[in-house]
């Protein structure tokens, strides 16, 4: 399988600053619970809170959906549930790609039960080719039509995880 470059790290880390600067001004007054969607998220994460102006508190959930291929199961498993309460606070909900929508309802309707004051959601990517679950992305980094995406985070089979930029696998 080949790589194409389609986002370089300049191209990513501007856009996420713009993403923080968004969200410091939207919770100027604030001070939401940013949690992360495990494990592709966390170079995104880190990136987005940093450029952020304003206090925020951190916490993470985990879901599988995906086996090791490159198609989603259908299926949703949630593996870890966020640790701090969140019942009545501000709760932004962090994703590095949104593909089928499956795995951020399953989520966002778990968050729910908890009754937070407000939950939004921010993803990183939004690609719209498969999408089975309305979702309402609050704060998208990225539109992209189609494609397996890997790098910043993104793995396929635990590999490219760690790159700088983000490529299209084919
Ligand atoms: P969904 O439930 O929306 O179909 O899938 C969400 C999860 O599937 C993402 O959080 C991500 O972990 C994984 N995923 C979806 N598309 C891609 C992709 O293009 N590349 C990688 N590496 N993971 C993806």
């Amino acid at each position: 399988m080949e790589k194409h470059l389609l986002l370089g790290e300049e191209t990513i880390r501007s856009r996420v600053k713009e993403l923080a600067e968004q969200i410091s001004s939207d919770y100027a007054d604030k001070e939401p619970i940013m949690i992360g969607v495990l494990n592709g998220v966390v170079f995104f994460f880190a990136d987005l809170l940093k450029d952020l102006t304003i206090p925020a508190k951190i916490d993470f959930v985990r879901a599988a959906s995906y086996g090791s291929g490159m198609t989603s199961s259908g299926t949703v498993t949630f593996t870890k549930d966020v640790e701090i309460p969140i019942t009545g606070e501000d709760v932004i909900l962090v994703e590095d790609i949104v593909d089928t929508g499956l795995t951020l309802k399953h989520i966002a309707r778990r968050l729910e039960e908890k009754g937070p004051r407000s939950l939004k959601i921010c993803a990183l990517i939004d690609k719209q080719e498969r999408r089975k679950e309305k979702v309402t992305i609050d704060y998208c980094g990225f539109r992209i039509e189609e494609g397996f995406l890997v790098g910043y985070g993104l793995d396929h089979d635990e590999e490219y995880r760690c790159l700088r930029d983000i490529y299209q696998l084919k």
